[in-house]
């Protein structure tokens, strides 16, 4: 796959103080790539740079194969990129003269940018839009046209910081859809910096996690999600069972791993004797009535487990329960009315071994 941005040993501080600090980075052509990390990460200071806006302590960008050492330079390769803010930056104009200003700039022939510019509308659903002033739009609106007009420029790199996250949750979830399915469509490749798991596992092929200035992991969406470098990441996409053991046997493949005098059976490359990180996802526990005892002895991992907490967590419930550690699991409304759970009632938690991901400890 062809690279079109590439980053070598790259410094940033401000004020003496190393904001950022990463090796190697690359994005490739057609890739959609969801940054993810907390506050203060180092994530929108490090699209500034990328996008060429900011020049790193040190350290290499490299833009489809230039490294840009003057601003004319620098000045091509940001024609090829586009970048989305958090809060749309329209100017005081119709939505029409939004959209069209890029292509004005670059001196295209009248008939093409306006077919360009109702191509773009129509993309984004705000034809209807076309004569309003921006000043009078929602903030999705607003959002939208800010989208076309970046898109309009079929830009080879698209990159999103946060566009989402000034609005409501509706709005939000309906623009990252449509935005999406352009994303998707037209292969644009895409680097997209948000602090939220669940919007990154939702829309990216790859994710690479951020902490305190380095990236810590990078690979498929669901390999990160499953199996995290650290406890760090792990706690950071929603790892809600973190529990320190040790393997004290292993047959073909399969660990024991004891966990305060419990036994987990985890499929892992992990050795006899290792001390390990246990890290067990709420979506991988699954729940049963106490009353069929049945399934105790056809999983591998079956706990009788009592009831401390249950509380609504977006679309699922968060269950946390004793069952000698605790252990918590996501279930939906559905379940939660079958299984009628109750604080205090028992519960038979099952896990199975190939769904638990162990990490070495030292
Ligand atoms: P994120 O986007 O992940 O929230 P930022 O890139 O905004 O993180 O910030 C990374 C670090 O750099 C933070 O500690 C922030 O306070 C600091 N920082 C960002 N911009 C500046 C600046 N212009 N001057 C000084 N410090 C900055």
């Amino acid at each position: 796959m062809e690279t079109l941005l590439e980053v070598k040993n790259l410094i940033h501080r401000y004020n003496q103080k190393v904001v950022l600090d990463i090796e190697g980075f690359e994005l490739s052509k057609g890739e959609v790539l969801a940054l993810i990390g907390p506050n203060g990460a180092g994530k929108s200071t490090f699209l500034r740079i990328l996008n060429l806006l900011e020049k790193p302590t040190q350290g290499i960008v490299n833009i489809f194969g230039i490294t840009p050492i003057n601003n004319r330079q620098r000045h091509n390769l940001r024609k090829k990129m586009v970048m989305i803010f958090q809060e749309p930056l329209l100017f005081k104009s119709t939505v029409y003269n939004n959209v069209s200003y890029g292509l004005r700039m670059r001196k295209k022939n009248k008939d093409f940018i306006k077919n360009k510019v109702l191509e773009a509308l129509e993309k984004f659903g705000i034809s209807h839009l076309i004569n309003r002033q921006a000043g009078t739009l929602s903030g999705g609106e607003a959002q939208r046209v800010s989208l076309a007009r970046a898109l309009v420029l079929e830009p080879e790199i698209l990159l999103l910081d946060e566009p989402f996250a000034a609005l409501d949750q509706p709005t939000r979830e309906e623009l990252r859809d449509d935005l999406y399915k352009i994303i998707r469509r037209e292969n644009q490749t895409t680097l997209h910096v948000t602090h939220d798991r669940n919007e990154a596992l939702v829309i990216s092929d790859n994710v690479a996690v951020m902490n305190e200035g380095e990236i810590l992991q990078r690979g498929r969406t669901e390999d990160v999600f499953n199996k995290p470098i650290d406890e760090f990441v792990a706690n950071f996409l929603g790892v809600e069972t973190i529990l320190y053991g040790k393997i004290t046997s292993k047959s073909d493949g399969l660990c024991i791993v004891n966990i305060n005098n419990h036994k987990l059976e985890v499929v892992s490359d992990l050795e006899v004797g290792k001390r390990v990180i246990t890290c067990i996802r709420p979506e991988n526990v699954t729940l049963l009535k106490y009353s069929l005892k049945a399934p105790l002895t056809s999983a591998r991992n079956s706990f009788i487990s009592t009831i401390k907490d249950i509380s609504s967590y977006g679309l699922v419930y968060r269950v946390i329960m004793d069952c000698g550690f605790n252990l918590t699991s996501f279930i939906t409304k559905e379940s939660l009315d079958r299984l009628n759970l109750k604080i205090g009632e028992k519960i038979i938690a099952n896990i199975k071994a190939t769904s638990i991901h162990l990490l070495s400890r030292k």
